[in-house]
Protein backbone atom coordinates (compact mmCIF):
# COMPACT_ATOMS: atom_id res chain seq x y z
CA UNK A 1 0.00 0.00 0.00
CA UNK A 2 1.43 3.28 -0.30
CA UNK A 3 0.79 6.73 0.11
CA UNK A 4 -1.11 7.35 -3.11
CA UNK A 5 -3.44 4.80 -2.37
CA UNK A 6 -4.23 6.16 0.77
CA UNK A 7 -4.81 9.68 -0.52
CA UNK A 8 -6.95 8.31 -2.88
CA UNK A 9 -9.78 6.23 -0.38
CA UNK A 10 -9.08 9.42 1.52
CA UNK A 11 -10.33 11.68 -1.01
CA UNK A 12 -13.43 9.10 -1.81
CA UNK A 13 -14.24 9.32 1.80
CA UNK A 14 -14.67 13.14 1.72
CA UNK A 15 -16.92 12.23 -1.06
CA UNK A 16 -19.14 9.42 -0.82
CA UNK A 17 -20.69 9.91 -3.85
CA UNK A 18 -17.47 8.84 -5.86
CA UNK A 19 -16.91 5.91 -3.83
CA UNK A 20 -18.50 3.52 -6.29
CA UNK A 21 -15.93 5.11 -8.80
CA UNK A 22 -13.02 3.36 -6.15
CA UNK A 23 -10.54 1.83 -8.62
CA UNK A 24 -11.56 -1.86 -8.57
CA UNK A 25 -8.13 -3.36 -7.74
CA UNK A 26 -7.75 -0.82 -4.73
CA UNK A 27 -11.05 -2.08 -3.46
CA UNK A 28 -10.06 -5.39 -3.86
CA UNK A 29 -6.93 -4.75 -1.83
CA UNK A 30 -9.37 -3.47 0.87
CA UNK A 31 -11.03 -6.73 1.03
CA UNK A 32 -7.86 -8.64 1.65
CA UNK A 33 -7.11 -6.53 4.05
CA UNK A 34 -10.49 -7.25 5.54
CA UNK A 35 -10.66 -10.83 5.22
CA UNK A 36 -7.32 -11.12 6.82
CA UNK A 37 -8.32 -8.87 9.77
CA UNK A 38 -5.06 -6.53 8.84
CA UNK A 39 -2.76 -9.81 9.88
CA UNK A 40 -0.19 -11.53 7.87
CA UNK A 41 -1.93 -14.67 6.48
CA UNK A 42 1.53 -16.62 6.62
CA UNK A 43 3.04 -15.67 10.21
CA UNK A 44 0.53 -14.62 11.61
CA UNK A 45 1.85 -10.73 12.43
CA UNK A 46 -0.42 -8.09 13.11
CA UNK A 47 0.22 -5.20 10.21
CA UNK A 48 -1.79 -2.82 12.12
CA UNK A 49 0.45 -2.76 14.96
CA UNK A 50 4.05 -1.79 14.14
CA UNK A 51 5.02 2.37 14.12
CA UNK A 52 4.44 2.89 10.10
CA UNK A 53 0.84 3.81 9.05
CA UNK A 54 -2.24 0.74 8.85
CA UNK A 55 -0.76 -0.18 5.38
CA UNK A 56 2.88 0.16 4.91
CA UNK A 57 4.69 -2.94 5.50
CA UNK A 58 2.10 -4.94 3.85
CA UNK A 59 1.62 -6.60 0.56
CA UNK A 60 -1.27 -8.46 -1.34
CA UNK A 61 0.68 -11.85 -2.64
CA UNK A 62 -0.13 -14.03 -4.97
CA UNK A 63 -0.58 -17.36 -3.43
CA UNK A 64 0.40 -18.66 -7.52
CA UNK A 65 1.99 -16.11 -8.88
CA UNK A 66 0.78 -14.88 -11.84
CA UNK A 67 4.23 -15.64 -13.42
CA UNK A 68 3.31 -19.64 -12.88
CA UNK A 69 -0.39 -18.84 -13.70
CA UNK A 70 -2.25 -17.00 -10.94
CA UNK A 71 -4.92 -15.31 -10.76
CA UNK A 72 -6.29 -11.66 -9.99
CA UNK A 73 -9.49 -13.54 -7.81
CA UNK A 74 -9.57 -12.95 -4.20
CA UNK A 75 -9.21 -17.18 -3.96
CA UNK A 76 -6.00 -16.51 -5.32
CA UNK A 77 -5.04 -13.44 -3.03
CA UNK A 78 -3.33 -13.37 0.43
CA UNK A 79 -2.44 -10.46 2.76
CA UNK A 80 1.21 -10.65 4.19
CA UNK A 81 3.88 -8.82 5.48
CA UNK A 82 6.74 -7.98 3.26
CA UNK A 83 9.27 -10.35 4.97
CA UNK A 84 6.86 -13.61 4.35
CA UNK A 85 6.25 -11.89 0.88
CA UNK A 86 9.75 -11.27 -0.05
CA UNK A 87 10.63 -15.07 1.15
CA UNK A 88 7.95 -16.78 -0.53
CA UNK A 89 9.35 -15.04 -3.70
CA UNK A 90 7.76 -17.34 -7.14
CA UNK A 91 6.74 -20.64 -4.89
CA UNK A 92 4.36 -22.45 -5.99
CA UNK A 93 2.30 -23.81 -3.31
CA UNK A 94 1.12 -27.55 -3.54
CA UNK A 95 -2.78 -28.02 -2.45
CA UNK A 96 -5.93 -27.69 -4.39
CA UNK A 97 -8.04 -25.33 -2.06
CA UNK A 98 -6.73 -22.02 -0.61
CA UNK A 99 -6.34 -23.28 2.77
CA UNK A 100 -4.55 -26.24 1.63
CA UNK A 101 -2.00 -24.18 -0.24
CA UNK A 102 -1.98 -21.11 2.88
CA UNK A 103 -0.81 -24.12 4.86
CA UNK A 104 1.33 -25.11 2.48
CA UNK A 105 3.32 -21.53 1.71
CA UNK A 106 3.50 -21.46 5.67
CA UNK A 107 5.15 -24.85 6.06
CA UNK A 108 7.83 -23.59 3.29
CA UNK A 109 8.26 -20.17 4.78
CA UNK A 110 8.99 -21.86 8.48
CA UNK A 111 11.40 -24.68 6.58
CA UNK A 112 13.23 -21.69 5.03
CA UNK A 113 13.46 -19.66 8.35
CA UNK A 114 15.25 -22.78 9.99
CA UNK A 115 17.72 -23.15 7.57
CA UNK A 116 18.08 -19.56 7.68
CA UNK A 117 18.55 -19.71 11.57
CA UNK A 118 20.80 -22.47 11.17
CA UNK A 119 22.83 -20.71 8.50
CA UNK A 120 23.02 -17.52 10.93
CA UNK A 121 24.35 -19.54 13.81
CA UNK A 122 26.88 -21.24 11.58
CA UNK A 123 28.23 -17.75 10.23
CA UNK A 124 28.82 -17.03 14.32
CA UNK A 125 30.48 -20.05 15.17
CA UNK A 126 32.87 -19.29 12.12
CA UNK A 127 33.67 -15.83 13.12
CA UNK A 128 33.98 -16.76 16.96
CA UNK A 129 36.49 -19.09 15.75
CA UNK A 130 38.03 -16.81 13.45
CA UNK A 131 38.40 -14.02 16.02
CA UNK A 132 39.52 -16.83 18.25
CA UNK A 133 42.56 -17.52 16.45
CA UNK A 134 43.31 -14.26 15.48
CA UNK A 135 41.69 -10.88 16.64
CA UNK A 136 41.00 -11.72 19.84
CA UNK A 137 44.88 -14.35 19.95
CA UNK A 138 46.78 -10.75 18.70
CA UNK A 139 49.10 -9.54 21.33
ZN1 LIG B 1 4.42 -12.59 7.55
Amino acid sequence: MNYYLLEELERYLRDPSKLNDLDKDFHRTMVVWDKADGHCEYCGKDLSATNEDYFRGSQIDHVISASKGGTEDLENLALACSYCNLSKGHYVPIGSTREERIANVKEHLLKLNTRNTERRLKSLEVFKEYRKRTIAGRP
